[in-house]
């Protein structure tokens, strides 16, 4: 058996090439025929931007500490399905939603955002009417929503585009801007409104104004809500996170893969191969395909494939594809990647005054700060501290602050500590804190983006797939969607390829 021979080789080891390697394992495990797949990763741990750190030896309790992601959105279910799928239904931490209040910084103090904002609609008048957040023409501008016609020509723009057509330009700095290009650390000016949030233009095509059709939603979902029917569902948290830290995903995935899965393994280049199934020594498959690829591993390993998945960063599919595929390179290098950080302090919680008294500041451009936004960890969710603690944790970077990423971590912590002080009022030493530095780690949505991803795959020879947060979805689910596809088309693929050899040798 040729052991350097694979049906399938998945690059990247993050949450899409895990899913992958496991949805394609689903699919195959039902199948009669031997099938091999390999999962290489260059780092040394699993995960990719998912990684936690459990902190030990401060208290009874760990601190959990997350670098990246701190939860999944449950309303796009696929992270949540995966999650049950791996055995982890125990292990879901919701948010604890009962104290669920987002504040936006409004001339340096944090102001809650007012109740009923839906995404960024409002859809409660009298909060919404006194809330100081925006000034009284910037209201009466977000009402005229209710007139304005609908754009119908399908066309993307961005988003700042559809905020300021539809709500005014307040609207716009105060709400959209901090909560919807936060969420994809981009910047609302350049920001796809199609391939961030469709929703928004399927709303204002249907009701023909965001406010109507935020309340006919709610108006719906209510008709549909247990009390209204008489049975009784225990809701689901909007966000959703595993009780010893994101990492607990990745790990279960890899626990339950059983393919050939490296770690610290490179790939260096990707060339096509001659491949015929004949030549091989000993077929592990009996899976044909018109071309066949080699892999070069960084440890001069040659690996061949008759099928790539690439579930890496678009900047390092560009260069693997190169010589495979140079137009879909050329569409991959456009895709432009910002880098940011994120850094954790934990405190002493009898040495904060602050109440902590919601989830967490969102920081609008306007407002000039070194910093984008604030979560607090430990009220956003349980065992995140232990108690008597308290756990922040501030982002920086991205296109807004570019310049903190270079900082030295002293001048970095500085910063932080007199944001914290100004903006909340903390001005205690905190008990240690962590800092995590994700370069080039963003992907950007720019205006045309589906557009661009379309001509990336249509440029793709058969057996090459790229897949993950670059192209159709940014957060876990997505990329967990987007993993399950790409193995329903291998398999498609692979299984086309095989009745096609299959005829053509009956025909021989
Ligand atoms: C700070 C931060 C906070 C976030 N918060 C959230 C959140 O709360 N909720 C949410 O849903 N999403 C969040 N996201 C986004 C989400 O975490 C990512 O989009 C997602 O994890 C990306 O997964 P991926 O597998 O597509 O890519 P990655 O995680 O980037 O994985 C790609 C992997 O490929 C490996 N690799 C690269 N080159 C090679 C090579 N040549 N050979 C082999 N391996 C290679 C890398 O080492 C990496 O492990 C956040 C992201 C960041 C950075």
């Amino acid at each position: 058996m040729d052991t350097n021979f694979f049906d399938v080789v998945i690059v990247g080891g993050g949450i899409t090439g895990l899913s992958a390697a496991w949805y394609l394992q689903q699919e195959r495990q039902a199948g009669e025929r031997p099938f091999r797949y390999a999962l290489l990763e260059q780092t040394d741990r699993w995960g990719g931007k998912i990684a936690t750190e459990t902190i030990t030896g401060l208290a009874a309790e760990p601190f959990v500490v997350e670098a990246g992601p701190d939860s999944f959105i449950t309303q796009k279910p696929w992270g949540l399905e995966l999650a049950r799928a791996l055995g982890l239904q125990d292990d879901l931490l919701p948010t604890n939603d009962g104290r669920r209040q987002t504040f936006v910084l409004h001339k340096g103090q944090p102001t809650p955002l007012p109740d009923g904002v839906m995404m960024i609609v409002p859809t409660k008048i009298t909060p919404f009417a006194l809330s100081p957040l925006l000034s009284p023409l910037g209201k009466l501008r977000m009402g005229l929503d209710l007139f304005i016609p609908p754009k119908t020509d399908g066309a993307d723009e961005t988003l700042a585009e559809f905020i300021e057509r539809r709500l005014g330009a307040e609207a716009l700095d105060k709400i959209a801007e901090p909560l919807m290009s936060g969420i994809y650390n981009a910047e609302a000016e350049r920001q796809s409104l199609l391939a961030t949030f469709p929703r928004f233009r399927d709303i204002e095509e249907k009701h023909g104004s965001l406010i109507k059709g935020m309340l006919a939603g709610k108006k719906a979902r209510a008709s549909r809500s247990p009390s209204a029917n008489g049975r009784s569902a225990a809701p689901t948290s909007m966000f959703m996170s595993l009780q010893g830290g994101m990492a607990d995903l990745p790990a279960a995935l890899q626990a339950q893969l059983t393919g050939e899965c490296l770690l610290e393994t490179a790939v260096t280049s990707i060339e096509t191969g001659d491949w015929i199934s004949e030549n091989l020594p000993s077929p592990v498959s009996d899976l044909p395909s018109p071309t066949a690829y080699t892999l070069t591993l960084d440890n001069g390993r040659i690996l061949t494939a008759n099928t790539v998945i690439l579930a890496v960063p678009a900047h390092v599919a560009a260069q693997l594809l190169g010589d495979v595929a140079p137009d879909a390179a050329a569409g991959l290098v456009a895709i432009r990647y910002v880098s940011t950080g994120t850094i954790s302090l934990a405190y002493r919680r009898d040495e904060i005054d602050h109440p902590l008294n919601g989830f967490g500041v969102v920081i609008p451009r306007s407002e000039n700060r070194p910093i984008n936004a604030i979560t607090w960890t430990s009220t956003k969710f349980d065992r995140r501290a232990p108690e008597g603690y308290a756990l922040l944790r501030v982002f920086f970077g991205g296109s807004r602050n570019p310049q903190m990423m270079d900082v030295d971590d002293g001048e970095l912590v500085e910063t932080v500590r007199r944001e914290l002080a100004e903006i909340m009022s903390i001005t205690a030493v905190p008990v240690f804190h962590r800092i995590y530095r994700w370069r080039q780690a963003n992907p950007q949505y720019d205006v045309g983006h589906l557009e661009r991803v379309a001509a990336i795959e249509a440029a793709l020879p058969a057996g090459i797939f790229v897949t993950g947060s670059p192209y159709r979805g940014i957060g876990i689910p997505d990329c967990v969607r987007q993993a399950q596809q790409t193995a329903q088309q291998v398999i498609l693929q692979l299984s086309a390829a095989s009745s096609k050899l299959q005829t053509e040798s009956s025909e021989v």
